[in-house]
């Protein structure tokens, strides 16, 4: 039989494992500078999307109004599918964009 100060313990050590495991399912935010990122020019200021490289960017467009952005509209970051395992910022953009329906 488990005496009252174990169970605490217990609780606890299941509390923090807890807290651990959430922090892991949180992916990291896709770097500008991953290979991938940089070869579809991704921005995570879509404010910053180099205009003479991608003439039909506009400012307007961004991962949160992108067809690929698995977050909502009003989420500052979310995952892409182009991009798994990772997050990409809301107001993020690449050369992928495709407005959402
Ligand atoms: S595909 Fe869409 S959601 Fe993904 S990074 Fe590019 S613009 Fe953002």
């Amino acid at each position: 039989m488990t005496n009252r100060r174990e169970f605490i313990a217990t609780i606890s050590f299941m509390g923090t494992a807890l807290a651990a495991n959430q922090a892991m399912a949180q992916a990291a935010m896709l770097a500008e500078t991953d290979a991938q990122a940089v070869a579809l020019g991704y921005k995570a200021d879509t404010k910053k999307v180099d205009a003479k490289k991608f003439p039909k960017h506009a400012d307007a467009q961004m991962c949160t109004n992108c067809a690929l952005f698995q977050g909502k509209a009003a989420d500052k970051s979310g995952g892409c599918s182009l991009f798994p395992g990772k997050q990409v910022a809301g107001a993020g953009w690449c050369s992928a964009y495709a407005k959402k329906a």
